[in-house]
């Protein structure tokens, strides 16, 4: 079926065309999805040629599963790991071509031919299939999760030396969950240390004594909360909401609905939690500790990490701090009369915490971060400005926010 598109160009504008596309299955080549597609889209060339309509597709990797798909399933090869391409390092999968009776196999993304391991080998059939085929689910399925081995192929690429602040040693052991009671910090800072980049931290304790290695073996992800505490955030609820939401995400429970909500975080993983207005608030979580011990760090434009340890933790060692500190946090910050934020000096200290390790912020902002690194001013001239066809213009002079978000993109940073 065609398409058949009527309208007057000069009374309206044509109809939006909305297609619903269904995700891609696991086991299921593109060509079984083209059905769901002609009921809005030209079947021909030549028609489609004629029509000239603009197509798009919006992809959404580690999309979540429906209810409706079947599993991913999971593979395990061993210590060997997959097959991948000796040139690109593609994985093996249902697409790839089998030559030199089975010896070989064709790259689909690159075309190169890399040999089989006598680990992997399986003759093939007339039809230059593996004999394995229906045994093997790389082979059969579009979407496999592969066990990968603990080979150094693996491995995090170190981040630019420039992101790694010299006062967090290398690889990550200082700011990982610690047993062991978390000696003083916070030293004080010098009025007169160098000036830092924006939106980079400097050092200011030179402990770092050796160069990083180039790689780090992967560990499970931190997730660092970071909550705007400032007076709207507080007055409206926001605050408090994000604390019981961040308390339903650790630990599970009943939300406002009734419905029962299990903890969301994976096992192995450490968390953190940094609250803020015009200020910094670190908080050490280390679980010996019979509350969470809160520093202030009031530098926001060239913040510093003052904790060495407990900064991230597990959150089952530490579920008592953690769950006093998010149940206390509404009542500590009521009355607050503080209305300004500084979301680009969270940034800074983020990227800090998380180049070595990697990792995830979670940002909780009600208000526009008008302090610190990148913050966004109202025009002078149109602050006052109440007409509906000349909105106020928030300036970006420095470009902070494009730079920070490169710096995280970077391997290994937050
Ligand atoms: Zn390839």
């Amino acid at each position: 079926m065609g398409l058949r598109a009527v309208h007057d160009p000069h009374r309206h504008p044509p109809a939006p065309l909305h297609i619903r596309l269904r995700r891609h299955r696991p086991g299921k080549r593109l060509s079984q999805v083209h059905p769901s597609l002609h009921l809005g889209l030209p079947h021909s060339s030549r028609l489609a040629n004629e029509l000239d309509i603009p197509l798009f597709v919006v992809l959404q990797p580690f999309a979540e599963l429906d209810p409706r798909d079947e599993p991913v399933p999971v593979v395990n090869f061993g210590p060997d790991g997959p097959p991948r391409c000796d040139q690109c390092k593609g994985y093996v999968n249902p697409w790839c071509t089998w030559i030199a009776e089975g010896w070989r196999w064709m790259c689909n993304l690159c075309g190169h031919a890399s040999e089989v391991g006598a680990n992997y080998y399986s003759p093939l059939d007339p039809h230059l299939l593996r004999v394995d085929q229906p045994n093997r689910l790389e082979l059969q399925k579009g979407t496999v999760d592969f066990v990968v081995s603990d080979a150094s192929e693996y491995w995090e690429v170190q981040p630019p030396t420039r992101l790694a602040p010299s006062y967090i040693l290398p690889p990550a052991p200082p700011l990982l969950p610690s047993s062991s009671p978390s000696p003083p910090t916070s030293p004080p800072r010098s009025s007169t240390s160098a000036p830092s980049t924006p939106m980079t931290p400097s050092g200011f304790m030179a402990l770092q004594t050796a160069p990083p290695p180039d790689t780090r073996k992967p560990t499970p992800m931190p997730h660092l909360f970071a909550l705007d505490v400032s007076q709207t955030s507080v007055v409206s609820g926001f605050f408090r909401s994000s604390c019981d939401a961040i308390l339903l995400s650790l630990y599970g429970g009943i939300d406002q609905d009734g419905n029962t909500i299990a903890p969301s975080l994976p096992e192995g993983c450490s968390v953190g939690i940094l609250t803020f207005d015009n200020s910094l608030h670190f908080y050490d979580l280390s679980p010996h500790l019979e509350s969470a011990r809160v520093l202030i760090v009031s530098d926001i434009d060239e913040p510093f990490i003052p904790l060495r340890t407990g900064l991230f933790v597990d959150p089952h060692e530490s579920r008592s701090v953690l769950e006093q500190l998010l149940q206390s946090l509404p009542a500590r910050h009521e009355g607050t009369l503080v209305s300004q934020t500084c979301l680009g000096s969270v940034l800074s200290v983020t990227l800090a915490a998380l180049t070595r390790l990697g990792g995830h912020l979670i940002v909780f902002q009600a208000t526009r971060p008008t302090l610190g690194p990148g913050a966004l001013l109202e025009s002078p001239s149109l602050t006052s400005s109440s007409d509906p066809d000349h909105p106020i213009t928030i300036h970006d002079p420095d470009a902070a926010w494009e730079n920070a978000g490169e710096d995280s993109q970077k391997p290994a940073s937050a």
